[in-house]
């Protein structure tokens, strides 16, 4: 029976190494951790409702679709308010408003059946609103809309398709081609699981909360893999990070607006901070990466996506043995057979 050290040994990655990225990476606990980062989730919560990153012009859901269709290629062109926030060897991540359900004709926000809104509480459930807050993360280089599938239908048009979840899997699934790359998705895995939590959250100069990914354990990943995707769609793997960032600001906006006030739930006995939302959303995408590592069961995986309506967090438990350089001594770990990890079988 191979242990986790054999593993590492077999995918060519040595003791002292594991070590040197363990120290970087651990968490002390998860039991307990979505209280312990409510604040620093509840402060980017009110940093993405406010003016920073600039809610732009009043637009309806037409304006927003024809200036994504015309213009992907040019965002120079677009009357929606663009602010750069990462940059990355060339590219720039950052937030264009209004975001699709900001659109002064959208209405398909319901609020959830526990909101306590003045009007949900009253019995007057808010139903059919807009997500005033809403916005769209973007990946470009040199003003071209880099986050997105082009595919060239067969009357010539181009059909332009914001990154979705299948994309997100599919330029990941891709890249999986030898032991290397293995090891630089497991560091994707486990840095995304850190994001979800903020734990690499940190203010700059300016006061405002950015990530910064950790050193260490970024420059291993991108020596192993570089970039996703390939051609006219390649981007350098932070810069997936960066929007995954992004797009966990604009999750908790979604979740808040919807009844989790302040990403918190009123029970009857008291209130509790929510892992809905940003933790919910890239926890999900740990997940798919450690089906695809043959960590998790690819079929537990997917019927739980199925069942959570395109959401399935990988739960606090498993964290630690799908991503063990989490864990808060990996040495301690390193012994044991892959089978009590409960990994799937490897090849
Ligand atoms: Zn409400």
């Amino acid at each position: 029976m191979a242990t986790l050290r054999d593993y590492y040994s077999r995918i060519g990655v040595d003791e002292k190494k594991l070590i040197e990225l363990n120290n970087e990476l651990k968490v002390n606990s998860f039991t307990g951790i979505t209280e312990i980062v409510h604040d620093k989730r509840l402060f980017s919560l009110m940093q993405a409702k406010s003016e920073i990153w600039g809610h732009g012009q009043s637009m309806n859901s037409k304006e927003i679709s024809d200036e994504l269709f015309s213009s992907h290629q040019n965002m120079k062109n677009w009357n929606r308010k663009i602010t750069p926030i990462y940059s990355i060897r060339g590219f720039v991540i950052g937030v264009a408003r209004p975001g699709k359900e900001a659109a002064i004709d959208y209405e398909k926000i319901n609020h959830y059946s526990h909101c306590t809104c003045d009007p949900c509480s009253n019995g007057q459930r808010v139903l059919g609103a807009n997500n005033p807050h809403d916005m769209f993360p973007y990946v470009e280089k040199d003003n071209v809309l880099m986050s997105v599938k082009r595919r060239t239908l067969k009357n010539g048009t181009i059909k332009v398709t914001p990154w979705t979840f299948e994309h997100i899997f599919s330029l990941i699934e891709n890249a999986y081609i030898s032991n290397d790359i293995q090891f630089a998705l497991e560091l994707l895995g486990t840095i995304i699981v850190r994001t979800a939590f903020m734990l690499d959250h940190e203010k700059d100069d300016l006061g405002v909360l950015k990530l910064h990914i950790p050193k260490v354990s970024t420059l291993e990943m991108t020596n192993r893999l570089p970039t996703l995707g390939d051609g006219s769609t390649e981007v350098p793997i932070e810069a997936l990070i960066y929007f995954l960032d992004i797009l966990g600001f604009n999750e908790d906006i979604k979740v808040d607006v919807c009844g989790y006030r302040n990403l918190q739930r009123e029970y009857s006995r008291n209130t509790k901070p929510q892992d809905s939302g940003r933790t919910n959303t890239l926890l999900t995408i740990s997940h798919m990466l450690a089906a695809i590592l043959h960590r998790r069961p690819i079929g537990e995986f997917s019927y739980g996506l199925h069942r959570g309506l395109g959401m399935n967090a990988i739960s606090k438990g498993k964290i630690i043995p799908a991503y063990p350089l989490l864990a808060p001594n990996i040495l301690d770990l390193l012994d044991l057979e892959l089978d009590e990890l409960n990994w799937s079988p490897q090849f």
